[in-house]
C-alpha cells in the first residue's frame, strides 16, 4: 500500500475563517507553559493525552469577594490525584497558589471560577508509553459560575434520577478528580428529556451516587446523610461536614436509595460551582413541603459567612 502524498494546506474558505474569528470565550486569564494568556489564546495540543484519553486530573476552587475559599484543601486534593496517576509537575503547592492568584489578579475578577489542570501531556515520538509523556500544567480564572441560577436557588432545583450508572471505583478512582464525564453528561440529557433541570446518577448497586459536578445530601429528622460509595470527596461536601460539626448536627456518609432520597425532609446538592443548593423536586416527588428547608438555609448562610473568615479563605493579591 502506498501512502498518498499529503494535500498541501489550503486557506480556509472565507465563511469558515469568519466563523473561527468570531468564537467567543469568557473573559479570563490562563497560565500555560510559563505564560499568562487571554482565555482565547489558551489552547492544548490535540496530541495531549489529556484530550485524547481523558488522562488528566484537575481541581476547581472559587474566589468570592476577592478571596479564595479553602484553597489549601483544593491544592492538596490536586496533588493527591497527581500522585495516584503518577504525574509530576515542576511546581510545588505554593508556586501553584501564586500562579492561580496571578491568573485571578490579571483577570480582575472579584468572583471567579479557578481551575488547575495536570494532563499526561505527550512525547515527541507519539509513544504509547505514558511514562514517556511530559506532564503539562494549565490554570485559568474565568467568571464565577453556578450549577443553579438565582431563581433555582430561591425555589430549589428540579432533579431527575437517571438510570445511568456512574463509572465504578474499580474502573476509575473517584477520589481523583477527573474528566470521565460521559455518564454524567448522559444523565444530564436524560434529565432534560424528562423535563427536569439537572440529574443524579446511580452507582452499580442502584443507590444514588452524584450529579454533573456535585454531591448530594439528604436531611431526615434533623440528621444529614450523603452517599459514601463511588463519589468524589467534594470539598464542599467536606465543608458541610465541618459546618455540621460547628452546629452540632448529625451527619454521616452511607448508601441512599431512590426511596430514601425522595422521602427526605430536605435535599441539597454541593459544589464549588454554587456552594450549597436546594432541591425541591425529585422526578415527580415534591421534597418535604416543597420549599427550601430550614437546615439547608442555615448551612447555606453559614457557608457564605465563612468566605470572609481568614481561617477558611485567602485573599487574592490584586496589587
Ligand atoms: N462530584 C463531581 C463528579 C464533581 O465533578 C464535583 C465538582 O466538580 C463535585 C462532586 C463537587 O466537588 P467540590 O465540592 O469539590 O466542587
Amino acid at each position: 500500500m502506498t501512502l498518498a502524498a499529503a494535500e498541501p494546506a489550503t486557506a480556509l474558505p472565507a465563511i469558515e475563517q469568519q466563523h473561527r474569528d468570531q468564537r467567543h470565550y469568557p473573559h479570563g486569564v490562563a497560565f500555560m507553559d510559563g505564560q499568562y494568556l487571554p482565555m482565547s489564546e489558551a489552547k492544548v495540543s490535540v496530541l495531549d493525552w489529556g484530550f485524547l484519553h481523558s488522562d488528566a486530573t484537575y481541581d476547581t476552587v472559587h474566589v468570592w469577594d476577592g478571596r479564595f475559599f479553602r484553597l489549601d484543601l483544593h491544592i492538596d486534593r490536586f496533588f493527591r490525584g497527581m500522585e495516584k496517576l503518577r504525574m509530576k509537575l515542576p511546581y510545588n503547592s505554593s508556586e501553584i497558589e501564586k500562579i492561580l492568584s496571578t491568573c485571578v489578579a490579571l483577570s480582575g475578577h472579584k468572583s471567579a471560577y479557578v481551575e488547575m489542570i495536570c494532563t499526561r501531556g505527550g512525547s515527541p515520538n507519539f509513544s504509547r508509553d505514558p511514562r514517556q509523556s511530559e506532564n503539562r500544567f494549565i490554570a485559568f480564572a474565568v467568571p464565577f459560575g453556578s450549577v443553579a441560577n438565582k431563581e433555582q436557588l430561591e425555589r430549589g432545583l428540579h432533579v431527575a434520577i437517571s438510570n445511568t450508572v456512574r463509572i465504578p471505583p474499580k474502573s476509575i478512582d473517584p477520589t481523583i478528580k477527573n474528566y470521565h464525564w460521559l455518564d454524567l453528561v448522559k444523565g444530564l440529557f436524560d434529565a432534560y428529556d424528562y423535563g427536569a433541570e439537572t440529574a443524579l446518577i446511580v452507582d452499580i448497586n442502584d443507590n444514588i451516587a452524584e450529579g454533573p459536578g456535585f454531591n448530594v445530601f439528604t436531611v431526615k429528622g434533623g440528621r444529614l446523610k450523603t452517599p459514601a460509595y463511588g463519589v468524589l470527596a467534594g470539598i464542599t461536601r467536606q465543608t458541610v461536614f465541618d459546618l455540621c460539626g460547628e452546629l452540632r448536627l448529625s451527619v454521616s456518609a452511607g448508601d441512599i436509595d431512590r426511596d430514601e432520597l425522595k422521602d427526605s425532609d430536605e435535599v441539597f446538592i454541593t459544589s464549588t460551582a454554587g456552594g450549597i443548593m436546594p432541591v425541591s423536586k425529585i422526578d415527580e416527588t415534591v421534597v418535604g413541603d416543597g420549599k427550601v428547608g430550614a437546615l439547608t438555609r442555615q448551612l447555606t448562610d453559614l457557608y457564605w459567612e465563612k468566605h470572609a473568615d481568614p481561617a477558611w479563605s485567602t485573599a487574592v493579591n490584586y496589587a
